[in-house]
């Protein structure tokens, strides 16, 4: 494939063609990344192999061996001398059978790959042999005719020295963290899937095998085995499916960890059509979920395999086929996560009313622990169910103490016994401190000022609706059923903070200021900003005045908002914390002035009820996602980063500029800095708009009768009659 490029144009770059061992070393970085991508790959082609028993050995995190056994069908003989050559393959023959590929191999790439990085060695024997062969590879090719050698059933593969040739990676690979621990990692998740083979993984000369399983019929059992006992008895069993081919298609089985368990760590392993896979939006859909519905800010462990049908997944979107793409991802995305949501949600109920007969403890806990967090979701059913944020808890890292958490006391009050629900619920309110009854009142009173405004068309748009995408700054396109809309992110986002702040009430996680910010000055700025048109310089000592007695007036509500809230106001009067509305968000940083000038200005500190509802108006308010400050660089905003000559306004670009003489050049320049900072904000603000606003309104905004009428909401067009519409162009 040596051909020279033609010899013209000298002083141009000459394009070549690569030497194609350069080409396939290129390509065989990508497949094989890290050890531990050889060593899924190995295991793959275990598996495909209908093998019973993998073990794997490793020496110095994969670098220096990586040997993986089988006890699988064994290779042919004759097919040894192609074995290395990148695409073959016995998998797969015309494109067309990718579409119902059911093994996990198929490119006929990593067996190549690995030997343009590393050495390998195979040892086979097929059924029905008295021997086995043995032969090493190089850069795709046979060193050495196959040698006849004694062999055990199946296949065993060694791959030395990897990256022996890549002296950049195999650096930064020594430098980093062993790789070992990710290996283990992956075995471990084959492990529970795989629950008919039996795997092992163990350091090279290590006695012991750090994942040991036995193949067993009972998924638990392989979960138990591989990842403890912790785990195991923390999980509920999951199922699902949907057979309608306009909606969804696909089965679901798992285990999903329960309330008790409580670690900072999402494990999720997950397999689609017995594929080992990523898949980021189902991961984080699930986490959403979590926080949501349980007390503490644990992560879940999920194990889930999905199967579809095959012409539904497209396997080859990504080199190392980590990820695949589906047909209708995010019908399937949404029925999973309600699902999950409804058994969170159950399993937490159930175990109020286990424990009802069992007489508190008589130490009534009082919230003292910031980090406890408790998120509730709006119920939205008629059931008789404790609303998750009625529930009191303990202190988090006492796991006894969690129980406590969900006995009640016996209603003493017997006017609220005419209800069970209200029962239940003021029983869980007496569990508090008795001094915070008449707080929870006021909140639950507004909670339930938002249940009963709820529309219900709305709450079935926001439920229901497919997220388009942003149709300017403000408005969001939305489709539900035949119907587009156009909602106001604004408007949304304030009023599901709005209800997220009451419901969260006294049970926030924290965000951490990287930097306490002082008050005063901060109001200060604030107060500028609002006359910043007004020329009113000459009364700076009045707002110095007003800063200052803003100040004075949070450092005195300090305990309270710090206790209810989780705003905290140090006794300097600084900020070094706010509270975390909707987990994977922080609120735009540049509106802390105008929410802490609005904080001592709005607030009605006077009447409990109006003082929580104003300053969860204000929270909502700040944590609202507005357009950012910066103007929007991808829309006519770009014209504001275009380069100003010497302060002059950004009209003034491009034109002469007749203060300097010389410098007269026409700019065409930006201002990149200032751009890149838009174009994140920016970009971060549309990820948030998709991934934590519109997954967060599904599962909590009561939308309030208001919307349907203020132009939140405006129905644009109907797809039949788009359709019509398009049908006559
Ligand atoms: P792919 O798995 O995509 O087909 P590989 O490069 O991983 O490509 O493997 C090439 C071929 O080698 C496979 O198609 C299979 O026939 C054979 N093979 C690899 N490993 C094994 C094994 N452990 N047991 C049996 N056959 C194997
Ligand atoms: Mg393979």
């Amino acid at each position: 494939m040596d051909i020279e490029a033609p010899e013209e144009a000298k002083e141009l770059p000459k394009i070549q063609r690569l030497d194609e061992s350069v080409v396939n070393r290129i390509a065989a970085g990508e497949v094989i990344q890290r050890p531990v991508s050889a060593v899924k790959e190995l295991v793959e082609n275990s598996l495909d192999a209908s093998s019973t028993s993998i073990s794997v050995v490793v020496k110095d995190g994969g670098l220096k061996l990586i040997q993986v056994s089988d006890d699988g069908h064994g290779i042919r003989h004759e097919d040894l001398p192609i074995l290395c050559e990148r695409h073959t393959t016995s998998k797969l023959s015309k494109y067309e059978d990718l579409q119902s590929i059911k093994s996990m191999g198929f490119r006929g790439e990593a067996l190549a790959s690995m030997t343009y990085v590393g050495h390998v060695t195979v040892t086979t024997i097929t059924k029905g042999q008295l021997h086995g062969y043995r032969v090493s590879y190089r850069d795709g090719m046979m060193e050495h005719e196959p040698k006849a050698c004694a062999a055990v059933k199946g296949t065993q593969i060694m791959v030395e020295n990897l990256f022996y040739n890549m002296i950049a990676r195999r650096k930064t690979l020594q430098n980093s963290a062993d790789d070992y621990t990710k290996i283990v990692d992956v075995l471990s998740r084959f492990a529970i899937h795989h629950i008919d083979v039996s795997f092992s993984c163990r350091k090279h000369g290590a006695a012991r095998a750090d994942v040991h399983s036995v193949a067993t019929s009972s998924r638990l059992d392989a979960i138990r085995s591989v990842y403890g006992l912790s785990v195991a008895r923390n999980l509920i069993k999951i199922e699902a499916s949907d057979n309608d081919p306009s909606r969804s298609v696909f089965e679901m089985d798992g285990f999903i960890s329960n309330s008790n368990y409580v670690v900072k760590k999402t494990t999720m392993v997950l397999f689609i059509n017995d594929r080992l896979v990523e898949c980021t939006a189902l991961k984080r859909a699930l986490e959403i979920v979590y926080s949501a519905t349980l007390p503490k800010a644990s992560k879940p462990f999920i194990y889930m395999s999905i199967i579809l049908p095959p012409e539904h997944v497209d396997v080859n979107v990504h080199p190392t086929k980590r990820e695949v793409s589906l047909l209708n991802q995010e019908v399937i995305i949404e029925k999973i996560q309600s699902l999950v949501e409804s058994m969170l949600r159950n399993s937490n109920d159930s175990r109020t009313f286990q424990e009802q007969t069992v007489e508190s403890s008589p130490s009534v806990p009082s919230i003292t622990n910031n980090e406890s967090h408790l998120n509730p979701s709006p119920s939205g059913s008629k059931s008789q169910k404790v609303p998750v944020h009625k529930m009191v808890r303990t202190d988090s890292s006492d796991p006894a103490g969690r129980l406590h958490a969900y006995l009640y006391k016996k209603p003493q009050n017997h006017l609220e016994m005419n209800s069970s629900l209200t029962a239940v619920r003021s029983s869980v309110r007496q569990r508090r401190n008795l001094k915070e009854t008449a707080d929870l009142t006021s909140v639950q009173e507004l909670i339930d000022v938002i249940d009963s405004k709820c529309h219900s068309g709305l709450l079935d748009i926001v439920r229901q609706c497919t997220y388009v995408g942003m149709a300017d700054d403000v408005f969001a396109l939305l489709q539900h059923n035949t119907h587009l809309y156009l909602a106001n992110v604004v408007n949304l986002s304030k009023e599901l903070m709005y209800q997220q702040v009451l419901r969260r009430f006294a049970h926030f996680n924290a965000i951490q200021l990287s930097e306490s910010a002082p008050l005063q000055e901060l109001i200060m700025l604030a107060l500028k900003e609002e006359e910043l048109d007004l020329e009113g310089n000459e009364n700076d000592d009045l707002k110095m005045k007003i800063a200052e007695m803003n100040t004075q007036l949070l450092k005195q509500k300090a305990e309270m908002l710090e206790e209810y809230f989780c705003i905290f106001i140090d006794s300097d009067g600084n900020l070094s914390r706010l509270p975390i509305l909707l987990d994977q968000y922080t609120p735009d940083m540049d509106r802390v002035p105008e929410f802490l000038l609005c904080l001592g200005n709005d607030v009605d500190w006077e009447d409990e009820k109006n003082c929580f509802q104003s300053l969860a108006a204000a929270l909502g308010n700040f944590y609202a996602m507005h357009p950012p400050l910066l103007p929007n660089p991808s829309g006519e905003g770009l014209e504001f980063y275009r380069k100003r000559k010497h302060g002059k306004n950004p009209q003034d670009a491009g034109k002469s500029s007749c203060d300097i003489g010389d410098d007269i050049e026409i700019e065409d320049e930006f201002e990149h800095e200032l751009l890149s900072e838009a174009e994140t904000v920016w970009g971060q603000r549309d990820w948030s708009i998709q991934h934590v606003l519109f997954p967060s309104m599904r599962l909590f905004l009561k939308p309030p009768t208001s919307m349907a009428v203020n132009g939140t909401f405006v129905r644009v067009a109907s797809l039949e009659k788009l359709y019509k519409i398009f049908e006559r162009c």
